[in-house]
């Protein structure tokens, strides 16, 4: 049997690219990072629990992307730049399967950690349960930070990327949807793979005045915005980004939930003066990230979405409560 220092110097050490502002990692009892002088520290965490976050017998290479891109995503949506991570995991045990885990684990981990450059630079390995805990450090120029609370009325109100994929293939991964060979193949990246929208978050400062990931669900998350920033918010329905597969289900579903309701697509919602909005435009042609306009801030506390036939459905009050139903509470 394997001890924990063996998994350590196996599996950690030796993950990620050392960076250059990393004095000491993986070995000793702290890590000494050195921070950009006259720059803010930017730490976020999340943990993902088996059974809770995934299914036990979820792929760990997918795991260890996943794991890893929450934690930047949530950097991204403050404008941080990565620069280190740690990482928690509890293992059920350290035999050749778990070992087997481990390695997928890290393929996975480092290969998204390589990508934006971030090193692994200490954590903790303990045994139990399987549960994955990923902090994420990176940095920010002083008061460039975008934080949920700036929106201001009359802002536009930009959502990255497509909503709904990842909700979409959890559907089809529970059997309650089923999608063609090609939509299964997009959706099913999006749910296992998130790409966290890194370069997008940062080049947003000083033009986003408020930001969030999109962890929860639009839903969820623009009434998180709103509720920071003291405004409601205006959403049209026919303006959401959707990709073909998450179209297709709309329209032979009729179903408007999934997109608004369903977690995990880690794209970036903000809100930026209207007159920003080829400046916006141009940041993403330069990343080859879409970026729509699907509503404004307002000055009601509600948070409302417009469908396409003129109904309107408020995303706020009791919001939570109709999670499970079959739908939205809608009026003329
Ligand atoms: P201590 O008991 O002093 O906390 P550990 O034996 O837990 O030390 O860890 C030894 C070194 O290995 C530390 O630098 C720690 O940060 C690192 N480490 C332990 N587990 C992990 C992990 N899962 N990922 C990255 N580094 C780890
Ligand atoms: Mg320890």
């Amino acid at each position: 049997m394997v001890g924990e220092s063996d998994l350590i110097q196996r599996y950690f050490r030796h993950a990620t690219t050392a960076r250059d502002d990393v004095i000491l990692g993986i070995g000793d009892d702290c890590a000494l990072l050195q921070p950009p002088i006259g720059q803010q520290l930017a730490v976020s965490m999340d943990t993902l629990v088996a059974g809770r976050h995934f299914v036990p017998d979820a792929d760990p290479e997918d795991l260890g992307h996943k794991a890893l891109a929450v934690s930047l995503s949530d950097l991204a949506a403050m404008g941080a730049t990565p620069a280190w991570v740690t990482l928690s995991l509890t293992l059920p045990t350290a035999d050749a399967t778990w070992q087997a885990w481990l390695s997928c684990f890290i393929q996975g981990f480092s290969t998204l950690a390589l990508s934006h450059q971030v090193q692994l630079v200490g954590g903790d390995t303990t045994c139990g349960p399987l549960s994955i805990t990923v902090q994420a450090h990176g940095y920010v120029p002083p008061g460039q930070a975008v934080c949920r609370s700036g929106a201001r009325i009359n802002d536009a109100v930009y959502v990255s990327g497509t909503l709904g994929d990842a909700g979409l293939a959890l559907s089809a991964q529970q059997g309650r949807y089923v999608p063609d060979t090609t939509a299964q193949a997009c959706i099913q990246t999006r749910l296992d793979r998130p790409a966290p929208r890194v370069a997008l978050g940062c080049a947003l400062r000083q033009i986003a005045h408020a930001a969030i990931d999109v962890s929860d669900g639009l839903g969820a998350d623009l009434r998180h915005l709103c509720t920071a920033s003291g405004v409601g918010a205006q959403i049209q329905a026919q303006h959401l980004p959707l990709s073909a597969p998450v179209r297709t289900y709309v329209a032979q579903t009729r179903d408007w939930q999934l997109p608004i309701r369903a977690g995990d697509d880690y794209e970036l919602l903000f809100t930026a003066a209207r007159a920003d909005q080829p400046r916006i435009q141009q940041i993403a042609s330069d990343l080859a990230v879409p970026v729509t306009c699907i509503g404004e801030i307002t000055a009601a506390s509600a948070v409302v979405l417009t469908l396409p036939d003129g109904m309107t459905c408020p995303l706020d009050a009791g919001y939570d409560h109709f999670a499970n139903s079959a739908a939205l509470p809608c009026q003329r």
